[in-house]
């Protein structure tokens, strides 16, 4: 069993050969894949419907997380080890670098704390940065 297979296993996801292949994609690169992007590379394996629906529930069975980049594009990473169906647990600052447009997940040293007013709760953290990325700095 590859890393992509043992991946659906422990989410208790079917394992379909667009499922794998996402996921391996997704780990080869190391970084967030634009919808779009996708689309494109996976064209001549489904329409986009398909596609769509694969990465929604790889979403909702916590493999992946969508990030909404700063052009409004949809994006999706791989999640952490520890997220699941019922919860994501991979707080961590979204990174688009400014002059190739990659976008990467950052893990914080120290996880940001918000004093907000009485009676709200945050359920998902969502930052998103710009900047200059290791490659291109
Ligand atoms: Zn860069
Ligand atoms: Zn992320």
């Amino acid at each position: 069993m590859n890393q992509s297979e043992g991946i659906l296993k422990k989410h208790k996801l079917r394992q379909t050969e667009i499922r794998i292949n996402v996921i391996n994609h997704l780990l080869e690169k190391g970084n967030a894949i634009s919808q779009p992007e996708l689309e494109r590379i996976f064209s001549n394996q489904v329409d986009r419907v398909t596609l769509y629906r694969t990465l929604n529930s790889l979403e909702e069975k916590g493999v992946v997380h969508k990030i909404i980049d700063r052009d409004g594009l949809s994006r999706f990473a791989l999640c952490a080890e520890n997220c699941n169906e019922h919860r994501h647990n991979d707080e961590h600052l979204h990174f688009q670098c400014n002059q190739c447009s990659r976008l990467f997940c950052l893990s914080f040293p120290t996880s940001p704390k918000f004093e907000l007013p009485k009676g709200f709760t945050i359920d998902r953290l969502r930052i998103l940065a710009d900047g200059v990325c290791r490659e291109c700095g």
